[in-house]
């Protein structure tokens, strides 16, 4: 990916960088519009955040990895934002837990489907799901719904970054295991999330594949045992106190 001319010392380096790439997804036809909003609310939150992983953040990640290591068939969905901003390292992650890709669009068009697909295969993928279409979310309208049948359709874990508040909401009600990253604790995505993971995809990922990497040999217990303990209304919380306390 081309960098834009932004010096690594400048003090908004990360900032920067991820919003080239989000301009740069919009150029070539794999972010739409509207993800150029969603960014925007990213990134107000990530500087309550303080722009940084935090400690409840980190412990989620490394129990989406238990999760993603654990699960039969696990499912890491991609959008235009995800795409753009994260492509390798989406691919990455799938190739350290085993999982699928699947590109699952809120703004559906045959051609950002095929655009986003060839992108992620020109960032090393070998197998994207998600243009058969031949599944169904219950309870969404027709075109939001369409998922792949052996791929979110049949999937026993998800993996959903910044996904709009109802398809999240629609997955969690099929009983699927939901792992989202959202910066925003409040968002419904994230409430209705099995583990909210509140953090920046940019970091949230290559840390879920560095957790992944350090489980690979660890037994099935020991990955129960890292699921049983998480508390997601305490991560929730975990990010809500950091916001509010980011003078103190
Ligand atoms: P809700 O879930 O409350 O219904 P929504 O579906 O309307 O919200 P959108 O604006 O569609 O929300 O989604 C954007 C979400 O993605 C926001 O919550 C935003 O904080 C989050 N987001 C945007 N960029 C990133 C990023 N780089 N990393 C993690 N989360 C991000």
């Amino acid at each position: 990916m081309t960098g834009p001319e932004i010096p690594e010392s400048h003090p908004r380096y990360e900032s920067l960088l991820t919003r080239h790439r989000i301009e740069e997804g919009v150029d070539l036809g794999i972010t739409s519009r509207q993800g150029l909003i969603a960014q925007g609310r990213g990134e107000a939150f990530d500087y309550l955040l303080g722009e940084e992983t935090i400690p409840s953040a980190d412990a989620a990640e490394r129990v989406a990895a238990a999760h993603l290591l654990r699960a039969d068939h696990a499912v890491l969905s991609i959008n235009g934002n995800v795409a753009a901003l994260a492509p390798g390292e989406m691919v990455e992650l799938a190739e350290a837990t085993g999982a699928a890709l699947e590109v699952n669009l809120f703004n559906r068009t045959e051609e950002r489907m095929e655009n986003i697909a060839e992108y992620l295969r020109e960032h090393g993928a070998e197998e994207v799901l998600g243009l058969t279409a031949d599944g169904r979310i219950p309870g969404l309208d027709h075109e939001r719904a369409k998922v792949d049948a052996d791929g979110i359709g049949s999937a026993d874990v998800v993996l959903v970054p910044l996904e709009d508040g109802d398809r999240a909401e629609a997955l969690a009600e099929m009983g699927k295991t939901e792992l989202v990253v959202d910066l925003n604790p409040m968002s419904r995505s994230a409430k209705s999330a099995t583990v909210p993971i509140i953090d920046n995809l940019i970091r949230a990922v290559p840390n879920i594949t560095a957790h992944a990497r350090d489980l690979s040999d660890a037994s099935e217990g020991e990955l129960d045992a890292i699921i049983e303990d998480f508390d997601s209304g305490a991560a929730l919380e975990a990010a809500e106190q950091r916001i509010r306390s980011l003078d103190e």
